[in-house]
């Protein structure tokens, strides 16, 4: 059986961080400040947000979920933007997806300022995410880079499949990785041989969305297999993209849906607000 790769206990000790440094900050008159844009009905980001705000306020973290109608233009939307992006006392924002249809969302997106852009949204920080300059990561892989090492799963040198090329979470990764010298891979829709692939890789990331889609016979024996899909089943349940049972007879380490890679990622947003806010400060000082 494969090591469970829980995110729970790393997920603690960032938040005991991201608290003390609330703390400090506080002390220094500044309330760290996370808003968050929200133009949808769709359930499942709703939940994601409304959790965003639970565990903040846990850790003296504000968070203002900024709700908008789902039908929203892209002209109130920027102007939301606008104001958040100005106002001082917001040190983070999100751009909350799915969003309306008609919107064009890399206008919006630009419109977090970088300092400020704490899931790594603008175009501007994925650029500079690739060039290796400094800027916030979107959440969701720094988080699973996060699970790597905390595991101190080796990634010099190894292979690494990554299913999924979205610019929230595959494209990132596949950068992240590179920079720690892995040899990247990266699966989607259109890949004709992912089991094939993903059968060769050390560290194998699913992130497509698709209940089930990872069989035990995608997994090289003794892989570090991390599950990166939530999917909402009919029942309310989330169900991961690794089919767990087969998976973890054959992978080293398996990551479990809930309980792994989402709150780290959560954990992740809260720890960029604080270094948002931490970098205000010294701005006034
Ligand atoms: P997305 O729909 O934007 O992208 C999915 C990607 O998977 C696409 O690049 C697509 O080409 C690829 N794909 C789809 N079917 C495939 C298949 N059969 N074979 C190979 N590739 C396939 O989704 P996303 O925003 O990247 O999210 C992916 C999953 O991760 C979702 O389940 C999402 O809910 C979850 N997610 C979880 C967290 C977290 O914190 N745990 C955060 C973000 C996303």
């Amino acid at each position: 059986m494969s090591q469970l790769l829980d995110g729970k206990t790393l997920a603690e000790g960032i938040l005991q961080d991201v608290q003390q440094q609330a703390k400090h900050l506080i002390r220094h008159r500044l309330q760290p400040h996370l808003a968050v844009l929200v133009a949808t009905n769709d359930e499942a980001a709703r939940y994601y947000v409304r959790l965003i705000q639970k565990t903040a306020t846990k850790v003296g973290v504000k968070v203002d979920i900024v709700d908008m109608p789902a039908s929203s233009t892209q002209t109130h939307l920027a102007q939301q933007l606008s104001e958040l992006a100005e106002d001082t006392q917001v040190h983070g924002i999100i751009l909350q997806t799915p969003l309306p249809a008609a919107v064009n969302a890399d206008e919006l997106r630009s419109l977090i300022p970088p300092a400020k852009d704490v899931d790594g949204a603008n175009p501007l920080s994925a650029g500079r995410l690739v060039s290796g300059l400094e800027a916030f990561s979107p959440a969701t892989p720094e988080a699973i880079m996060e699970i790597l090492e905390y595991y101190k799963i080796p990634i010099s040198g190894q292979h690494a499949v990554v299913i999924g090329r979205s610019r929230v979470v595959g494209k990132p990764l596949a950068h992240l990785l590179l920079a720690k010298d892995a040899t990247v891979t990266i699966c989607h829709s259109r890949s004709t041989t992912v089991k094939s692939l993903a059968s060769q890789a050390d560290i194998l990331i699913a992130a497509a969305g698709r209940p089930g889609l990872v069989t035990g016979d995608f997994v090289k024996e003794g892989a570090t297999v991390v599950d990166v899909g939530t999917t909402v089943d009919t029942n309310g349940r989330l169900q991961g993209d690794v089919e767990a049972t087969s998976v973890s007879q054959k992978a080293g380490g398996l990551t479990p849906v809930p309980g792994g890679v989402g709150p780290v990622t959560t954990a992740t947003v809260l720890k960029h607000t604080i270094e948002a806010a931490s970098t205000s400060l010294k701005g006034t000082s």
